[in-house]
């Protein structure tokens, strides 16, 4: 059986890396999938990945900062398929600096997609799923919540405050039968990261190199290390799971 069979699934920032690593193996497991992006020719690649492996899915391209637009999107997927039993909160951006070279500018947008990105979908959807009486949201944070790493002052900031906001709306919204939990992985190789370290560093080779000694697993995630996990908390069977951070990092936070 199916591990998502007949479930409606919305992920966001699906057009690449996790999310749409996700995405598919999510498609894989029975779910049909919404796939939100910002960039309508990136979900839309995602689409074609999943139909070509036999799946179900549809892009909304959407902001997730923008409420007129997510709203929009969630009434598309009420009235097209009446319920949304999984949103994963994935989109984000990456914030690169010590805090005294951060432009404010640069402060502002990482916490609005990273934190409002997180805030404005989860505002339209849980309506939903309170009628239903029922969803699992997976929020994405990283290990960076609870380690320090040079020059990530902004996305850290922002990757805190989601694990914060997870339990706090687990709270809220278990009498409504909803399990909010959060995703913290480590370095993970994707499009996002292979950016951050050609921007940050001389040598990304070098780079690469060390931030692969911080890892007991001596090398780095992929983005289907971060989707199986991404499917057990949107599967049944993490029934049991409520508020918890789930690490998928290669050891870096306890190692
Ligand atoms: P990625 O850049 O490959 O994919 C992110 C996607 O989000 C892109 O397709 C982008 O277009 C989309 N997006 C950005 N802003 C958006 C917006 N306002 N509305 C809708 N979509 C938007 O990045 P990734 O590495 O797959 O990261 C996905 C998530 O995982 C992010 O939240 C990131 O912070 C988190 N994360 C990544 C790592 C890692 O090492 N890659 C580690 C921990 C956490």
């Amino acid at each position: 059986m199916a591990r998502l069979a007949n479930k409606i699934v919305l992920i966001t920032g699906a057009g690449s890396g996790i999310g749409q690593s996700t995405a598919v193996l999510f498609a894989r497991e029975g779910a049909t999938v919404i796939v939100n992006d910002l960039e309508a020719a990136k979900g839309d690649e995602t689409v074609r990945l999943i139909e070509e492996a036999g799946g179900k899915a549809i892009c909304l391209a959407a902001d997730v900062t923008d409420p007129e637009q997510v709203a929009g999107m969630v009434e598309t997927i009420k009235s097209k398929y009446g319920r949304i039993d999984v949103l994963f909160n994935n989109a984000g951006i990456s914030g690169v600096g010590m805090l005294h070279e951060i432009d404010p500018e640069a402060w502002d947008r990482v916490m609005k997609v990273n934190i409002r990105g997180v805030f404005v979908p989860s505002k339209y959807v849980l309506p939903l799923m309170m009628e239903q009486r029922g969803g699992s949201i997976i929020n994405m944070s990283s290990c960076i919540a609870e380690i320090g790493l040079a020059r990530r002052a902004s996305y850290s900031a922002t990757k805190g405050a989601v694990l914060a906001l997870t339990k706090s709306m687990q709270v809220d919204y278990a009498p409504y039968n909803i399990r909010v939990n959060a995703l913290l992985p480590g370095t993970i190789l994707t499009p996002f990261v292979e950016k951050y370290l050609s921007e940050s560093y001389d040598d990304p080779e070098e780079a690469y190199a060390s931030l692969k000694t911080r890892q007991l697993s001596g090398d780095l995630g992929r983005p289907a290390d971060v989707a199986q996990a991404a499917l057990f908390l949107a599967s049944d069977e993490s029934k049991f799971m409520m508020g918890s951070p789930l690490y998928i990092d290669g050891g870096v936070v306890f190692g």
